[in-house]
C-alpha cells in the first residue's frame, strides 16, 4: 500500500486549487490528486463560462468572490499562465417590481460589504446598452467588479504550479472506494492502487455525492444540466459588454473577445441527472427570451449548443469542510454555478482548515457538510 498525507479526489478547478494552496502552505506534505479522466479539468470546469460575480443575495457567496478575485487578478504573474481576466462588470435586469426589490436588497448587502453596486433605471440601461430592450424593465443593478477569466488557463496554471511543488497528479485513475475505521478516514482504493492517507478531500464535481457515499456519507448534492448556446457575433452587440442576466427568464449573455456570444440560462426548470444530450425542445424558450431582451439576437446564428452539468444542493450553498462523523474526510463540492469563481477561496480555506484546524478568512459555517448530517 502506498501512503500520502493528503489524497484529493478530482483534478477539476477546485481539486487543483486545493492541491496548489495546500502545497504552498506546507511543502513537506505528500499530496496525491487522483483523476478518473485522461486530463485534468475535463469535468464541469471544461463547460464553465468563466464568470466571476459578486451578485449574490447571501453574504457567504459574496465573501467567497471577494477572497477569490484578487487571486484571479494576480494569477498571470504568480502562476505564470494567462487567464485573460476581463473586468467588464455584471448587469442583472428585471421587469418585475418585486424582483427589483430583491435586487435592491442584494445591492445594499454589496454596498455594506464595500463592494460597488448601483441601481440603474430603464433609461440608464438603454443609454449604456442601446441593444437591450428596456421598455418593460423595472430596472437593474450593476457591479463594476464582476469579471470573466478563462477556466482552461486557471486549470493549467494550478496544475503546473502544483506539479512544480511535487504534487502528484495521477490521471486515468478513478477512486472506487474509501475506507474508514473508528471514525477516521484511512485510505482510498483506486482502480490501480490503494493509498493510505489521514486526509482525503472529495473534490469530485458532478460525482461529489457518489464519492461522499463511498465514505458512507449521504450528501444531497444533485446533478443539474445547463444548456449553453454559442452564437455568432452581431455588430450591434459590442464584445466589451458586461455579463447581462435577465433574472425573470434566466437568460444571460456575454461576449467573447472575438464577439462570439455565449448565452443560455433559460432552462431553469430542469431535472437532475446525467443527461447531457442537447434538448431541442428548449430552443424556442431560449430564442423567445433572447430576442425579447436583446432584439439584435434575431440576426445571430447558432454556432454550437452544448449541455454541461453542475452540482447543486437543496439550499444552493456549496459544501465545504470536514465531515464531523469521519475525521480527516473533507468536502469541497456542490458549488452550483459558482465553483469556478470561488475556487481560489475554496483552495485557500481548505489549506487553512488542514494546516491550522480553522480558517481566518471567512465564517464558513453556512457551507458546513454537517448541516446535512
Ligand atoms: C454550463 C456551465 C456554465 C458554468 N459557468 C460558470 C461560471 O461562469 N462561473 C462559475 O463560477 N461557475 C460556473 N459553472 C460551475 C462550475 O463549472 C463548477 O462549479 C466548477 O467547475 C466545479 O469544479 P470542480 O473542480 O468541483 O468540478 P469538476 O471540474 O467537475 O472536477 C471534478 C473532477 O473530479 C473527477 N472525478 C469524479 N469522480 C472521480 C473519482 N471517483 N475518481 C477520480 N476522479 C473523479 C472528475 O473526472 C472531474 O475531473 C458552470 C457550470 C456549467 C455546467
Amino acid at each position: 500500500m502506498e501512503t500520502a498525507d493528503v489524497v484529493i479526489i478530482g483534478a477539476g478547478v477546485i481539486g487543483l486549487s486545493i492541491a496548489y494552496h495546500l502545497a504552498v502552505s506546507d511543502s513537506s506534505l505528500k499530496i496525491i490528486v487522483v483523476e478518473r479522466e485522461k486530463f485534468p479539468g475535463m469535468g464541469s470546469t471544461a463547460q464553465c463560462m468563466g464568470n466571476i460575480s459578486h451578485q449574490f443575495p447571501i453574504r457567504i457567496n459574496i465573501e467567497m468572490t471577494r477572497i477569490s478575485l484578487p487571486y484571479f487578478k494576480r494569477f498571470n504573474a504568480e502562476m505564470r499562465y494567462p487567464i485573460y481576466l476581463r473586468q467588464r462588470g455584471g448587469l442583472s435586469l428585471t421587469a418585475r417590481p418585486e424582483r427589483l426589490a430583491e435586487l435592491k436588497k442584494t445591492m445594499s448587502l454589496l454596498n455594506k460589504l464595500d463592494i460597488p453596486a448601483e441601481l440603474l433605471s430603464p433609461s440608464e440601461i438603454k443609454k449604456r446598452h442601446p441593444f437591450i430592450h428596456a421598455g418593460n424593465l423595472a430596472g437593474g443593478i450593476f457591479c463594476v467588479l464582476d469579471s470573466y477569466a478563462d477556466p482552461h488557463g486557471v486549470i493549467q496554471g494550478y496544475f503546473k504550479q502544483a506539479r512544480k511543488r511535487e504534487v502528484e497528479v495521477s490521471t486515468s485513475e478513478a477512486v472506487l472506494a474509501i475506507q474508514n475505521a473508528r471514525g477516521r478516514v484511512e485510505s482510498v482504493q483506486t482502480e490501480k492502487r490503494r493509498i493510505a492517507a489521514g486526509i482525503v478531500i472529495n473534490a469530485a464535481g458532478s460525482r461529489f455525492a457518489e464519492v461522499a457515499a463511498m465514505a458512507g456519507v449521504n450528501l444531497p448534492a444533485g446533478l443539474y444540466r445547463s444548456q449553453v448556446y454559442v452564437c455568432e457575433p452581431v455588430p450591434a452587440i459590442a464584445p466589451g459588454i458586461p455579463m447581462i442576466v435577465d433574472i425573470d427568464t434566466g437568460f444571460f449573455i456575454h461576449a467573447e473577445k472575438s464577439g462570439t456570444l455565449i448565452s443560455g440560462g433559460t432552462d431553469l426548470d430542469n431535472y437532475p441527472g446525467w443527461d447531457t444530450a442537447v434538448n431541442r425542445s428548449l430552443l424556442d424558450d431560449f430564442i423567445e427570451a433572447a430576442v425579447h431582451r436583446v432584439p439584435p439576437m434575431q440576426a445571430t446564428g447558432l454556432m454550437r449548443v452544448y449541455v454541461g452539468t453542475r452540482c447543486l444542493t437543496p439550499d444552493y450553498h456549496g459544501i465545504l469542510g470536514e465531515v464531523e462523523t469521519i475525521k480527516g474526510f473533507y468536502c469541497a463540492g456542490g458549488f452550483n454555478n459558482h465553483g469556478f469563481m470561488h475556487a481560489p477561496a475554496i483552495g485557500l480555506i481548505t489549506a487553512q482548515l488542514i494546516w491550522k484546524g480553522y480558517t481566518s478568512l471567512v465564517n464558513i459555517s453556512p457551507l458546513s457538510p454537517n448541516r446535512f448530517i
